[in-house]
């Protein structure tokens, strides 16, 4: 954590250490949205006197619970899963859930925090939650996976509903894992709620361009950032980091709008490819036969793969970091910045660390945080819910096209908020302070919750 907290935000985030031992990546997570609020305690002294931040910083309700599931040489494996429900102030808890080893309390909560502010950004009534479990899909069979999300939706059901809370996907739960989950859902409630979750498949009641939208409205962000500027993705050289849903729709978008992607990567390593990554062949390697992206060279022998390599050091234009949370640190950051790059956005959450945000903020590139850039997944996740709310299915062109709009907003709301406050450019506090104020207005409305 880097830069100094405000005096009277200082013995909060004391607070909150005290609170949640341990929790490294929520104290992160939490810092940061700290070190922006300042300026709005003066402007607003009744959140201050109402401890809304204190209110905001406790999760409304934490689960945690047993899942105890079969592989398939019948041996018996226990894995924990959590669902955080954060904060409701503004719709019922919205965020996904994450099957990854590296899963514990402090992941959850540091990406439920984060939910709140990115949901109440979007502008859609939306709260803020989030869930996971220290599953490792990896390497596992459809049936494995299958049994795996029965017995976690065999005890997440009774805590889910749509005007309660809507998971919905994040790293390691996708279309099949949402299907899984959403018929023992079904089938154990004897009710077809379509709006209980949300990601779900186009044949029963899923969202046309939900798939695409985070990786897409990250670049509808990037689009409009470089604007603001001046400047556009036309003719410009990407990096992205990662392979999955997230990187594969930022590609496809970024090349659509003239951009040339030049590398991605997984957790083994990274791929270059300067002629420009052939999408079809990260879908076929990630989506269909789920291996490693080292495959890519097996199609095109004129990329190169490095294992272990770092992306960040690939020299670029505009930098999009999809894969993780901590990916990309104060080294990459200088690396990227003596490179010449100009902009990076966020289509992770929290992907750079607090170092690699000072680096990119004094250096003046357009950086936009993860809670702001990659909102377009949980955008398009209210869009489903608006959809299966009222019954209907919207065309491909029309959910994209509201996508669009939404990210726009987000982005003059946040570029409006950072000039307001006198930080102009500057979009983490424009993020932070849009959404904080949102949930606070609406929180100090209804009494002391
Ligand atoms: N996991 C995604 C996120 O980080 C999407 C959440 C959702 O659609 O509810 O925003």
């Amino acid at each position: 954590m880097t830069a100094r907290l405000d005096e009277k935000l200082e013995p909060i985030f004391q607070d909150v250490l005290r609170r949640n031992p341990g929790e490294v990546e929520f104290h992160q997570a939490v810092h940061e949205v700290l070190e922006t609020l300042g300026p709005v305690l003066v402007k607003h002294p009744e959140f201050a006197e109402r401890k809304i931040i204190q209110r905001i910083c406790e999760p409304e309700r934490q689960i945690i619970f047993r899942v105890p599931w079969q592989d398939d040489n019948g041996e018996i494996h226990i894995n924990r899963a959590f669902r955080v429900e954060f904060n409701s102030a503004l719709g019922p808890y919205k965020g996904g859930m994450r099957f990854h080893p590296s899963v514990y309390l402090g992941i959850i909560k540091f990406l439920g925090f984060e939910q709140i502010f990115k949901n109440a950004l979007t502008g859609l009534p939306i709260g803020g939650g989030k869930g996971g479990s220290d599953f490792d899909p990896k390497g596992r069979s459809d049936a494995e996976i299958m049994r795996f999300c029965q017995s976690l939706m065999t005890e997440l059901y009774r805590h889910i509903g749509e005007y309660t809370d809507v998971p919905a996907g994040d790293i390691g739960v996708g279309g099949r894992e949402i299907g899984y989950l959403f018929g023992q859902y079904k089938r154990i409630t004897n009710r077809y709620e379509s709006g209980v979750l949300t990601g779900k498949g186009l044949s029963y009641g899923g969202s046309r361009a939900r798939t695409e939208a985070t990786g897409y409205g990250t670049v509808f962000f990037t689009q409009e950032m470089l604007k603001a500027r001046g400047d556009s993705l036309e003719g410009k050289t990407v990096v992205v980091s990662g392979s999955g849903n997230v990187a594969i729709y930022a590609i496809e978008k970024a090349h659509e709008l003239g951009a040339k992607v030049i590398a991605c990567s997984d957790s083994s390593g990274i791929i270059v490819h300067e002629s420009g990554i052939d999408l079809d062949t990260v879908k076929r390697i990630k989506e269909v036969e789920r291996r490693r992206i080292s495959a890519y060279t097996e199609f095109h022998k004129d990329a190169k793969y490095v294992e272990a390599g770092n992306i960040w050091s690939v020299p670029c234009d505009v930098a999009l970091p999809c894969a993780t949370q901590n990916e990309l640190n104060g080294t990459d950051a200088a690396t990227l910045v003596k490179n010449g790059c100009i902009a990076v956005a966020e289509g992770a959450n929290m992907p750079t660390t607090p170092e690699g945000i000072q680096i990119f903020q004094s250096a003046g590139l357009a950086y936009g945080p993860g809670k702001a850039a990659n909102a377009g997944g949980v955008s398009t996740s209210a869009l489903e819910m608006q959809q299966n709310a009222s019954r209907d299915s919207w065309s491909f062109d029309f959910t994209q096209k509201r996508l669009e709009e939404i990210m726009i907003n987000i982005h003059r709301d946040c570029f409006e908020t950072a000039e307001e406050f006198g930080a102009p450019g500057n979009y983490v506090l424009g993020a932070n302070i849009t959404g904080f104020i949102k949930v606070a207005r609406a929180m100090d409305a209804m009494g002391l919750i």
